[in-house]
């Protein structure tokens, strides 16, 4: 895309951006606005475009997007968001907007996320409705909505509006995000929405600062997730050179299971895309080891991703007895064996959002 084609491209999102105060705060200075939508908390003077460059400041109101979505919907499996103890077997309506507040050199939607950044990257925007979304979930037997495809933080207001008509049909809401999120948004967002994936991408503060964020911003995000009740699934994409040292997979891991052995993690592979084309595949070798790593530190559900023929490390397996609970292939579902929510071999609760709507072992007593 051309630096004027982005330029248009601006100009048909601004267009459509709608003034919303429940994410703004007072600036410090006249007519200076505060975002606190994500953790960069950016503080935008009058006329001047965010970090993300989605949200701006028009005559001292916030203004955000709204009432469309990037490239269309589409009809996912759960399991490809990856939420895999979610209604296993399920429809995810999926839709995104466009931009992020990070800017990862490995991004595998960058053609949405980096829509406002990069002249090579955008996406066919189209008009839509809470209602239309809703309506379409239900027509096409989907179970859940996600907003997924760009980050969702920087839209949560719409979000917000399509999850809350979502739910009067009885739909699940969640996201699929970087976690670089503040109290403020979590609490606006915690009525209307039940999930949250997160990528946490590296353990290392250096590595965040690559990437546009910072380590102790993305933690604390995650742990506001998980202390909220939203039920957490966490991806990391295992980046040779980036973070594939032993060590600090093992960092991620503890931090995990410190907060809860019931957080799924999902250790996948990275194929070179976008601008990091300078290094091969995560070996599978890698990976495997990944998933000792997390089994070391006491997660109970650790899964390889983005790798063929691991079926027996795919499936959902009861922690106490080992007995299959979830048969997968890929994004494809088995037998699902849960008996109201539990090991039907031993009894043990499995945590997850299963068909007879349990509470997840990980929210039990959480607000
Ligand atoms: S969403 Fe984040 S990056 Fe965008 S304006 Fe708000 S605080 Fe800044």
């Amino acid at each position: 895309m051309t630096t004027d084609r982005r330029e248009t491209l601006r100009e048909r999102l601004d267009a459509r951006a709608v003034p919303r105060d429940e994410l703004a705060r007072p600036g410090e200075r006249e007519g200076e606005v505060r975002c606190v939508a994500c953790a960069r908390r950016c503080r935008i003077p009058e006329g001047r475009r965010g970090g993300c460059l989605v949200r701006f400041n028009r005559g001292g109101r916030l203004m955000v997007p709204w009432g469309w979505v990037a490239g269309g919907l589409a009809l996912d499996p759960i399991e490809k968001k990856p939420f895999y103890h979610v209604l296993p077997g399920s429809g995810a309506l999926s839709f995104g907007m466009l931009g992020c507040d990070m800017h990862c050199p490995y991004c595998q939607n960058w053609l949405t996320s980096q829509a406002l950044r990069d002249p090579e990257a955008g996406a066919r925007i189209v008009d839509t409705t809470p209602e239309t979304i809703r309506e379409l979930a239900v027509r096409h037997g989907a179970r859940s909505v996600i907003s997924t495809y760009n980050e969702p933080l920087i839209s949560a207001e719409w979000a917000v509006d399509v999850f809350r008509e979502a739910g009067t049909a009885g739909l699940l809401t969640g996201f699929v995000s970087n976690g670089n999120a503040t109290p403020e948004v979590l609490d606006f967002l915690r009525p209307h929405m039940d999930l949250f994936k997160v990528d946490l991408k590296t353990f290392r503060e250096e590595g965040y600062r690559k990437l546009g964020a910072r380590l102790a911003d993305v933690l604390a995000g995650i742990e506001g997730i998980f202390a909220r009740g939203f039920w957490l699934e966490v991806v990391t994409l295992v980046v040779p050179g980036f973070n594939d040292d032993p060590a600090e997979l093992a960092d991620i891991a503890s931090f995990l299971a410190g907060l809860s052995p019931d957080i799924p993690w999902h250790v996948t592979a990275f194929h070179p895309d976008y601008r990091m084309d300078d290094r091969g595949p995560t070996p599978v070798s890698t990976l495997l080891r990944a998933v000792e790593i997390g089994r070391e530190a006491g997660l109970r559900y650790v899964y390889p991703g983005n790798v063929a023929g691991l079926p027996e490390l795919e499936a959902t397996r009861c922690p106490s007895c080992g007995e299959v609970v979830v048969e997968r292939h890929g994004w494809s579902i088995g037998a699902v064996r849960l008996r109201e929510g539990a090991c039907p071999a031993c009894g043990t609760p499995i945590a997850g959002v299963w068909e007879d709507g349990r509470v997840p072992a990980s929210r039990a007593g959480k607000p």
